[in-house]
């Protein structure tokens, strides 16, 4: 039996596929995503910096996003995770469901974002989300003036310690162990009122998810607001390798205007790009998406009237645009 064609598959149903769905539904296509439900900040109660949605929690947001698209009966959500695509010969993408059945797609969109690795610390589970931190564009302005540590070594703890003057001068940078860092590096951290601290750390404490203290293996106890860190993320699925997209440098899919991939028919949005990882620049990616895949759909079939001949159209990837997603630090 031959299956449905969606004109479109959304795989992740967070701000960035979900973004997408409202556009795509806007353009009168039939879109189908499916989320696994698993977005990146579950750990967080509140989402910040979010026009309109500034402090609401994630599920609120969530749920505010589902009920604005229930007025397009063209987006349908399937709950559950994509175990695996593949590109079929008449070039249309073949989606296999965890409950084993499978749904055809024109185009595909990859939003299925990153995840987080914590620092291995005692403890830190207890105020992962609350008062330990990954994002100071996310969580810095509640800690503005605060007492709060940085943790991270080399470079990427330097970044971080550099990062969060912008919100307070009461830092101290724990590297837990040797830093790696130069003399002219520490000397940058001293000017700036910057403390490093060596030590080896024993634990995290606090209470009812408050941090207020790392507890070093020396015996030091230092108080503390909050702890911000910087680790390397990874992507949420394999989909986008599987499917043979090429990645940039910084491990994020590469892609170019539209957030079309080297691959033909497949786009991305959201932080498996690894640009700006907050959700109204993954929304923003989303709605870019979903204007690129709109206007290869609505081309091709334009063409295929016109000439009776089936042709994939898909933006280019240039250096020019893949070079503009490199993150700066
Ligand atoms: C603790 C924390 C707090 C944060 N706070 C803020 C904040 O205050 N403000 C802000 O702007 N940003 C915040 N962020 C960042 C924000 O979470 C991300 O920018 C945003 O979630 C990215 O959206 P996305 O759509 O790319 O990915 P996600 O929101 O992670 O959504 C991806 C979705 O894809 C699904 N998925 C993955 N693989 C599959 C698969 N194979 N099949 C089906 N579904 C799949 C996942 O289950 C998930 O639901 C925070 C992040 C963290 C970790």
């Amino acid at each position: 039996m031959a299956l449905e064609q969606w004109d479109t598959i959304i795989i992740g149903g967070g701000p960035a596929g979900l973004s997408a769905a409202l556009v795509l539904g806007r353009c009168c296509r039939k879109v189908l995503v499916c989320d696994a439900g698993a977005p990146r900040n579950w750990a967080a109660h509140h989402m910040h910096g979010y026009l309109t949605r500034d402090g609401v929690p994630p599920a609120e947001f969530k749920g505010f996003a589902r009920q604005e698209l229930a007025q397009y009966g063209n987006v349908h959500f399937w709950e559950g995770e994509v175990t695996d695509v593949v590109r079929t010969p008449e070039n249309t993408f073949r989606v296999k469901l965890d409950d084993h059945r499978s749904e055809l797609a024109r185009k595909l969109l990859i939003a299925t974002g990153v995840k987080d690795q914590l620092p291995n610390l005692p403890r830190i589970d207890e105020f992962w989300g609350t008062s330990v931190h990954q994002c100071p564009y996310c969580d810095g302005w509640e800690l503005r003036g605060a007492p709060i540590a940085v943790y991270g070594k080399g470079r990427r703890g330097l970044e971080m310690a550099r990062a969060m003057t912008a919100w307070t001068s009461d830092i101290a940078l724990c590297s837990d162990g040797r830093s790696g860092l130069a003399e002219n590096d520490r000397e940058s951290l001293a000017r700036n009122g910057v403390e490093l601290i060596e030590d080896r750390i024993a634990e995290l404490d606090g209470g009812d998810g408050q941090l207020q203290a790392i507890v070093f293996k020396s015996g030091r106890r230092l108080a503390r607001n909050a702890l911000f860190f910087d680790t390397p993320v990874v992507p949420h699925s394999q989909l986008a390798r599987k499917l043979g997209c090429q990645f940039n440098r910084s491990g994020g899919v590469r892609c170019g205007k539209y957030e079309a991939t080297s691959v033909s028919g497949v786009f991305v949005a959201g932080n498996i790009i690894k640009d700006v990882q907050l959700a109204i620049v993954a929304a923003a990616e989303g709605a870019r998406a979903a204007f690129g895949i709109n206007r290869s759909l609505t081309r091709e079939d334009f063409d295929q009237r016109a000439t009776g001949v089936k042709r994939v159209e898909h933006p280019s990837v240039d250096d020019k645009d893949a070079a503009r997603r490199r993150p700066q630090s």
